[in-house]
């Protein structure tokens, strides 16, 4: 069957509603995006279309989480090629409305606050960011929610979630702080739906795929390459259940003349607090996240690895 493209909120309602009848499903799943899709975005996608039986993706560029104009006025906009994309995926519906249809009064007035969460590491250079995102995403999935109404007694999620079809709501780990934000605002206001984090794609040479990635310049490209080593090593690491060593893999950074680094640190999975010391210096033990975030030629670049041990 092939994609169907919406651009208003009524008609995503109303065809998420006749597709979960027509299929005689019990589950929903959203994929929020900003268009410009990779196969980053597409593995999103696939894992979403492997769980549920209704699948939607939204394509939207939300002005609301840009700090700088010029930087939302270039920000990639591929929709026939996103659309190709998402069809390949098995996705039912694309949803791209326009900044007037998500933001009909202009810019709202009551926006979700990111907290303490949000103000640290990409907070900290993008003020306001966060807060900006997650408005969105409140918005996106309360557009994604699967109309009730299903025969009693439906498969799968329906009968656990109350008789109500299952909803699950799909982001990436490469963006690890917005995984957090997105999880604890599910969480702290009760938003019906299961935040499911898939893990990061990356290019066969290390780099994470980003929409960005097009910006750079070869040589920027391959000095962008030091961000996923020095992750790597880390990795590495706490697998041999060795002293992470931060120094020496900030070092590694920092001997690469093209990349401007940001933050390099180790911290907590669900706070982001950076963790006490001792796991750099004595081996390491338990679970952390490593965040990275960089500037390299005029891209601004972020990573992260899960570190286990
Ligand atoms: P964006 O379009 O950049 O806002 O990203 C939309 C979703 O795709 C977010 O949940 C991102 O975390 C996710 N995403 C972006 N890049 C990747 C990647 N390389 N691997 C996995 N997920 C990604």
């Amino acid at each position: 069957m092939s994609i169907q493209l919406v651009t208003t909120v009524a008609g995503l309602r109303a065809e998420s509603a006749r597709l979960l009848g027509a299929k005689r499903g019990s589950s929903q799943g959203l994929v929020p995006t900003m268009g410009a899709l990779h196969e980053g975005h597409a593995t999103l996608a696939r894992t979403a279309v492997e769980h549920n039986d209704v699948v939607l993706a939204s394509i939207f560029v939300n002005p609301l989480q840009f700090g700088e104009a010029a930087d939302l006025d270039r920000y990639p906009r591929t929709l026939d090629a996103d659309l190709a994309l998402l069809e390949e995926q098995g996705v039912d519906l694309a949803f791209a409305p326009s900044v007037e249809e998500v933001y009909p009064g202009g810019q709202p007035l009551v926006r979700i606050t990111s907290g303490r969460l949000g103000e640290k590491w990409e907070g900290a250079s993008r003020p306001g960011h966060f807060d900006g995102a997650l408005t969105v995403v409140a918005k996106l999935l309360h557009y994604g929610t699967p109309a009730a109404g299903l025969p009693a007694g439906t498969p799968d999620g329906a009968s656990a979630n109350g008789g109500l079809p299952a909803y699950r709501a799909y982001f990436g780990q490469k963006d690890a702080q917005q995984l957090a934000l997105v999880r604890r605002m599910a969480a702290d206001l009760n938003f019906p739906v299961e935040i499911v984090g898939v893990p990061t794609v990356r290019a066969a040479d290390g780099l994470a795929l980003s929409s960005r990635n097009r910006f750079l310049s070869e040589a920027e490209r391959d000095a962008a390459l030091v961000l996923s080593r020095a992750l790597r090593l880390l990795e590495e690491r706490a697998n041999a259940h060795e002293p992470l060593d931060l120094d020496s893999a900030l070092a590694l950074v920092e001997s690469q003349p093209l990349v401007e680094l940001d933050y390099f640190d180790v911290v907590d999975p669900d706070t982001l607090e950076p963790l006490a010391e001792n796991c750099r210096e004595t081996p390491f033990r338990g679970e952390a996240l490593a965040l990275i975030a960089a500037k390299v030629g005029p891209v601004r670049l972020i990573d992260n690895v899960r570190l286990s041990s």
